[in-house]
């Protein structure tokens, strides 16, 4: 397939192009399209036959389902059986945002769309490239994120060209994600509202705005009790770099020793060493090491948007060992550190 491939200003949208591009959908094509959280590669989510292209565009097992992408609150109702009293409370305190909520699907969402689920995840995206698009694909972009599956999910159009080229129809580039994660998820479907996924908005936050403190799923917090996730996504072992990835937790000097020891050996050993770590401790570690820095320490919001790139970095620069020092677990620091543990498969040092 031709992928048409077309740059788009934040603030200077191009209607001709944004029509063209929702054309496509409403053929029943696919778009690859940048929100803030990461790239969207989006299909109808109300014609069946757009799901089945998007997982297969993905490589994507077709159990795990999409997000619908809405841009205005009016567009609710139609893909929801009701909505409940604290979906407004949300979407009035973090809507558009990066934040995605679970209901009861109403019968326009085909269940292509929701993975054979009877329930829909919902998404008003705040980037405004993506808010006019999917107003002109007709109001309901389904959407995962546009890497091939297994891969980290794109924070840069490059990455989406990597991935999909020759994949869609087409491809709208819009720079770098400003969030850098994906969305938060929560389930509304339940007496307590769940987080399904972390990400930037909080748990703080969304008990703030509640009023009630929201639950978490168990399958986040015990990553190795025997219960499967209910986002469906969070089973599967994303964000792999080829490399192993073993975070290193504890006092900074410390970590830095223990990393430039066992690294020291993979070196020995003729294996190329790659290191993840905050600005301030870069400088500490082997100049033999590829050194990737994820910002200050202090930035939580930085870190989350560099991760992924940093781990595409790392495949392309072949790195074939590992070693990540863990981030504050403030904000949205908690999200980050949940994506970079299931970039480690779980493997963590203390020292
Ligand atoms: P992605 O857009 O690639 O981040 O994938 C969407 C995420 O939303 C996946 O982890 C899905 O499992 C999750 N998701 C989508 N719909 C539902 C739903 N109805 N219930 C629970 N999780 C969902
Ligand atoms: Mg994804």
């Amino acid at each position: 397939m031709n992928t048409k491939i077309i740059r788009v200003e934040e603030n200077d949208i191009d209607e001709a192009l944004i029509k063209e591009a929702g054309d496509v959908i409403k053929s029943g094509g696919l778009v690859a399209f940048p929100t803030e959280t990461v790239y969207g590669l989006g299909g109808d989510a109300l014609n069946p036959e757009s799901s089945k292209k998007i997982y297969a565009a993905k490589g994507r097992p077709s159990d795990n389902p999409l997000i619908v992408h809405i841009a205005d609150m009016e567009s609710l109702a139609k893909v929801v059986k009701k909505i409940p009293k604290e979906a407004y409370v949300l979407a009035e305190a973090f809507w558009p945002g990066p934040l995605t909520m679970i209901f009861e699907k109403s019968d326009a969402v085909p269940f292509e769309t929701t993975g054979g689920l009877s329930t829909v995840a919902v998404r008003m995206p705040s980037d405004k490239i993506a808010n006019a698009f999917i107003k002109a694909a007709g109001g309901y972009v389904a959407a995962p994120s546009a890497n091939l599956s297994g891969k980290p999910s794109p924070t840069e159009d490059k990455y989406v060209i990597e991935d999909m080229d020759g994949r869609i129809n087409m491809i709208l580039c819009g720079g770098r994600s400003l969030v850098g994660l994906e969305s938060t998820i929560v389930d509304l479907t339940e007496e307590t509202p769940v987080i399904l996924r972390p990400g930037y908005i909080t748990e703080d936050m969304l008990s703030k705005a509640l009023g009630v403190k929201v639950l978490w799923d168990r399958a986040i917090k015990e990553p190795a009790a025997d219960v499967a996730p209910k986002a469906p996504g969070m089973k599967y072992r994303h964000y792999a770099p080829n490399a192993p990835l073993t975070i290193v937790e504890g006092d900074a000097d410390k970590v830095a020793d223990a990393i430039n020891r066992l690294g020291d050996k993979d070196i020995t050993e003729g294996k190329k060493v790659a290191v993840i770590a905050a600005a301030e401790n870069t400088a500490k570690y082997d100049k033999r090491f590829l050194i990737k820095s994820a910002g200050s320490f202090y930035n939580e919001d930085e870190a989350a948007r560099l991760l992924f790139a940093i781990l595409r970095e790392l495949d392309d620069e072949d790195a074939e060992v590992i070693y990540s020092e863990a981030f504050k677990e403030t904000g949205v620091g908690c999200a980050t550190m949940n994506r970079l543990m299931k970039a480690a498969g779980h493997h963590v040092l203390t020292v």
